[in-house]
């Protein structure tokens, strides 16, 4: 099977972790179905063991990337619906239009900015071989700690 080598899985590359965390997906071992509604994800892979929560406060992150990513959509759209209509600005069809966008990128981003920030987690904080099952601790070990 591709990607293994003596029956475990090999170690998932820091692009290969951030593209699985932009499609929902485990980034250590590639998993989907990690949501079981829009809002509500499950705690732990059902692959590879690994817990969603690594620390205590862990989900601030992905809070903070929800912040940049929305903010940035409405600046966005701020600045190109001003330069699209510029000098005869819509002034009130681009409140409601800004209004749609604050309302609905977070929301809709907002999976994609736990499984994207756990991935970013995972490359500044290596993942521990005792986080994950057996099978992957090849992957813990290739991400930067050692088994002792
Ligand atoms: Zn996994």
């Amino acid at each position: 099977m591709p990607g293994m080598d003596d029956g475990r899985p090999a170690a998932p590359t820091r692009g290969r972790m951030l593209l699985r965390g932009c499609l929902k997906r485990c980034p250590v071992c590639g998993q989907g179905h990690l949501f079981r509604r829009w809002f509500h994800r499950i705690d732990r892979c059902p692959r590879c063991g690994l817990r969603f929560e690594r620390i205590e406060g862990h989900w601030t992150g992905d809070l903070g990337l929800n912040t940049i990513v929305s903010f940035s959509a409405l600046f966005l759209t701020l600045i190109v619906g001003f330069a699209l209509t510029y000098p005869d600005i819509p002034a009130v069809l681009l409140f409601l239009l800004a209004v749609g966008v604050a309302l609905v990128v977070p929301v809709v981003f907002f999976p994609f900015s736990k499984t994207i920030w756990l991935a970013i987690d995972l490359m500044m904080r290596p993942l521990d071989p005792d986080e994950v099952r057996p099978a992957y601790r090849r992957s813990a070990e290739a991400l930067g700690r050692r088994v002792t």
